[in-house]
This record gives structure tokens, C-alpha cells and sequence, in this order.
């Protein structure tokens, strides 16, 4: 397609120590399409997201989002990006209103109280507007998480197994909101260990292997069956 290049990861590599995490990704994502990133536990998916996030850095390679390098702008690429990640990087002690309102006011987002309320109605958490972010179940967090990632309107979604925690009705939700997102012609990268979600919420699926990738497919083209036979021979 000819649709603008979100994502261009070019050999990248990422080491702790001395122990290599990633060994050398080359992924390009186009605006409006949707990867999802499959692999064993360990074979460094989340750290390939930490990186497009700005929380990690590279150790080699480089990674531009809409042209921004992620190592060196981190402003104005976290202004493109929203992230639902293992911590909910959210404030415990202030309420869910007041959560929001402080991320709307850190994107500059134009009317942002009346943007936060939206979007507490919106991930279904109205009635909790004012109870403090500490007492919320894990699926009360991940709602939440999601109306911070999506509040500022961003250009890539970035999403670490998103659907953690929530009940039938917050799935569909969140399906929805994934796919209102790729209508804007946002883009998303998603990582879940569901073979079933990632083939019918993806437009092409990455499989990561001890920091590698092992295999894309098209998803359209992929039968599950196919995926889950893929899936065995890359993880094992
Ligand atoms: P999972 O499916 O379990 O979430 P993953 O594919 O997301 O796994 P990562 O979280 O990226 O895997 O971890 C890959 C490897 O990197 C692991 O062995 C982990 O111990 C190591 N690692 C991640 N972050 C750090 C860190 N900050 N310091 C040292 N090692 C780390």
C-alpha cells in the first residue's frame, strides 16, 4: 500500500548486560494496519515494545516512528504513541478523573477535563470518576489504561497483552476501540498469547523467537489451524 511508513525498526538489537535480548528486528508497519506480535514467554516482545515506547533504549539499530527516532525525540514520539503495558503507569493516590485529567493536561489536549470524563464513559468507568486508582480491580486498571492510551488521540497504539483482566463486555469493548482507532488510520501493535485474537484482530502476525523474528504471516491468509501449526514449530 501506499499508506504512510508508522513503524520502521531496522536491526535492531537490545542487550542487558551481555545477555542479548533482541538479535537484530527489521519490521516496517504502514499507517492503518494492525501486528500482532506472538512468541514464547522471554523471547522479547515486551522489550520490543519498551523501545518503541521510549521506556528502553536500543543498543543497536535504529527505530523511527513517522520519522521521529525514538532513542533521541522522545517528546514527540510520546505524543504519537499510546501504551497499555504490565504496569499501569497511573497514579494510585489520585482518582480516576483526576489520572486522566493529568495525562490531558501533559498532552496539552484541547478541553481536556471534558475529554477525561469522556473517556471515563466511554471505557464504562463513570461511576468511578472520583475513587482513587488504588482501590481498582484489574480490570477496572486496564479500562483505565486504555482511556489514558487513547485520550491524546494517538497515531500507533501499542498494546501489551491489553486484553489482561478484562470481562466479556471490556473485550468487546476494547475490539471496538481498536478498530475506531485503525479507521482514523492509526496503527497498532498488539502482543497477546491468544492465537485466536491475534489472527482476528491483526492484519499481518509476527512470531518472536529468542529474539528474532521467526516467521510473518498475512493474517487474512493464515487459518488458525495453519497459525497454531506455525506457532509449534517457531515456539515448540
Ligand atoms: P512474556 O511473554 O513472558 O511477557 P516477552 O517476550 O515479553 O515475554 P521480555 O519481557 O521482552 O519477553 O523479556 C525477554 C528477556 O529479557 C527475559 O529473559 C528478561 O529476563 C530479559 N529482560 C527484560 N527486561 C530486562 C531488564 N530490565 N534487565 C535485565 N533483563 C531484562
Amino acid at each position: 500500500t501506499s499508506a504512510p511508513v508508522a513503524v520502521e525498526i531496522q536491526d535492531l538489537k537490545k542487550s542487558y548486560g551481555f545477555k542479548p535480548i533482541l538479535r537484530g528486528i527489521d519490521l516496517q508497519v504502514r499507517a492503518g494496519e494492525r501486528v500482532a506480535l506472538l512468541g514464547a514467554n522471554g523471547a522479547g516482545k515486551t522489550t520490543l515494545l519498551r523501545i518503541l515506547a521510549c521506556l528502553a533504549k536500543p543498543s543497536a539499530g535504529s527505530v523511527h516512528l513517522y520519522g521521529w527516532n525514538c532513542a533521541r525525540d522522545v517528546q514527540e514520539v510520546r505524543r504519537l504513541i499510546g501504551f497499555v503495558g504490565h504496569q499501569s503507569y497511573l497514579y494510585e493516590e489520585l482518582t480516576a478523573r483526576e489520572n486522566l485529567e493529568f495525562f490531558a493536561r501533559m498532552y496539552s489536549v484541547p478541553e481536556g477535563r471534558e475529554r477525561a470524563l469522556t473517556w471515563l464513559n466511554r471505557v464504562g468507568l463513570e461511576k468511578y470518576a472520583r475513587e482513587r486508582v488504588g482501590t481498582f480491580s484489574r480490570g477496572q486498571l486496564q479500562r483505565l489504561s486504555w482511556a489514558r492510551a487513547l485520550l491524546h488521540q494517538p497515531d500507533l497504539l501499542l498494546l501489551d497483552e491489553p486484553d489482561t483482566g478484562l470481562d466479556q463486555q471490556g473485550l468487546v469493548l476494547i475490539d471496538k476501540l481498536l478498530d475506531e482507532h485503525i479507521e482514523r488510520s492509526g496503527s497498532a501493535i498488539f502482543i497477546t498469547h491468544q492465537l485466536e485474537r491475534a489472527q482476528a484482530l491483526s492484519d499481518r502476525i509476527v512470531l518472536l523467537a529468542r529474539g528474532r523474528i521467526a516467521r510473518r504471516c498475512e493474517s487474512e491468509e493464515t487459518s488458525l489451524e495453519t497459525l497454531r501449526q506455525v506457532y509449534q514449530e517457531v515456539v515448540g
